[in-house]
């Protein structure tokens, strides 16, 4: 533990990628091990509380002048998957922020499990939420060094286990380094596709019933995107998946969409019913911002 650990922490004071990525790595390396008693229970469908619940939140960011999200409500039940989309700036990766307490509402309740997130201590929420953005952290260090900041003492059959799972068994195997093959300064030996997706891997050793995840805008190549798209499959079995969707594919996958226009929510439902319904969400289906 101590070496992957100091590595980490070297890695860490390199990090050249801003405060925002300092304080999100410094909450990974936070995380305590994990055992199974300590995993919350209501990990995936079985639950009778839904995973996550906005009950008429209002927020703006410090500083700012009108609200980001304005009476925002919707309901994620334990164990579906839930899409927000939205034009640009609407507020999407905001949602996700406030979910993950980075924020604190100014007014209305986001309850996880049952509770208001202001009534769990902080690591207990952290345990239940895997956040994966998309621009997600990747340490300078090795592939190893990489999956065990969430994963400490877990062993290799594990580690190759959650990188095949999003398709990047093959980083492990294309060097006689294997594991500890290095990754470079913030990743940059990997593609963008392949850095999120290495990020993925890491909440999957994590095992938090609930995945956050903000997917990239950018345009992928077609390899890099069926690899994405299997990766947010596998996790999302048996897992709470709420996904900032800028895919077609994705959201058709998705049990629920939220459709999300200047801060408010202005339709909810499944992506056949929306495209009957909801004028924006057929713009954004059709031709405007999600890629196919
Ligand atoms: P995109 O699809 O482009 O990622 P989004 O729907 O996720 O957009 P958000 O990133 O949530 O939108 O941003 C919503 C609004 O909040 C925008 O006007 C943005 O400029 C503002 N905003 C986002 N982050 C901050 C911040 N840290 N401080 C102040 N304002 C912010």
């Amino acid at each position: 533990l101590v070496l992957p650990l100091g590595q980490a922490l070297n890695a860490y004071t390199q990090l050249q990628t801003g405060l925002g990525a300092l304080q999100r790595i410094e909450e990974i390396l936070d995380l305590p091990s994990e055992t199974a008693e300590d995993r919350p229970a209501q990990a995936g469908s079985g639950s009778a509380e839904p995973a996550i619940v906005f009950e008429n939140v209002t927020f703006g960011y410090p500083g700012g002048g009108t609200p980001v999200l304005q009476d925002v409500s919707f309901t994620v039940p334990a164990g579906s998957r839930v899409a927000l989309v939205g034009p640009s700036g609407a507020g999407k990766s905001t949602v996700l922020a406030l979910i993950e307490r980075f924020y604190e509402v100014t007014s209305g309740t986001i309850r996880v499990g049952g509770t208001d997130i202001r009534d769990l201590p902080r690591d207990a929420l952290r345990r239940r939420l895997g956040y994966v953005e998309q621009e997600a952290p990747v340490l300078a260090g090795t592939l190893r060094d990489n999956l065990l900041l969430t994963a400490p003492g877990a062993d290799e059959a594990r580690l190759l286990r959650a990188l095949d799972e999003v398709n990047l068994g093959a980083l492990a195997t294309r060097t006689p380094d294997g594991l500890d093959v290095q990754v470079g300064e913030g990743g940059v030996l990997l593609s963008g596709g392949e850095r999120q997706r290495l990020a993925i891997a890491r909440t999957l050793l994590a095992d938090a019933p609930i995945l956050l995840l903000d997917e990239p805008t950018s345009n992928l190549d077609a390899r890099n995107e069926a690899a994405l798209r299997e990766a947010i499959a596998a996790a999302s079995f048996q897992r709470t998946l709420v996904v900032v969707a800028h895919r077609l594919s994705t959201v058709v996958d998705s049990d629920q969409i939220v459709v999300v226009e200047a801060g408010r929510v202005v339709a909810t439902g499944p992506h056949r019913e929306l495209l009957e319904t909801s004028p924006l969400y057929r713009e954004l289906a059709t031709h405007q911002l999600l890629v196919s």
